[in-house]
């Protein structure tokens, strides 16, 4: 038998461009950097020891990072509002996606 039709690579493809959602206004910047899995630097220029970030849901609103109130890693910047998803950070562009803003 050939069955090795399941065998698919598994590539997890983070999507690029700008997302967008309902609640959240679209960015003006597509990434931020990121220096470290959890070490950002913000386009405003925020950092986790200023302002940092802070769980957040798909529209923007701050959340307990508990899986149910928080089912995926999104992160609000604390300064400017930007809305970055975790699971995009890509430790050789050191970037992460911003998936939209929050106005503050
Ligand atoms: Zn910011």
């Amino acid at each position: 038998m050939n069955d090795h039709a399941d065998d698919l690579p598994r590539k997890s493809r983070p999507e690029r461009g700008p997302y967008r959602s309902p609640a959240l206004s679209p960015a003006d910047v597509a990434t931020i950097a990121a220096l470290e899995e959890d070490r950002w630097k913000c386009h405003c220029g925020n950092i986790p020891h200023s302002d940092g970030f802070a769980p957040a849901n798909r529209r923007g609103r701050e959340v307990e990072p508990t899986p149910d109130q928080w089912p995926e890693p999104l992160y609000v910047c604390n300064r400017c509002g930007l809305v970055m998803d975790a699971a995009t950070v890509n430790l050789t562009t050191h970037t992460v996606a911003v998936v939209g803003r929050i106005l503050l």
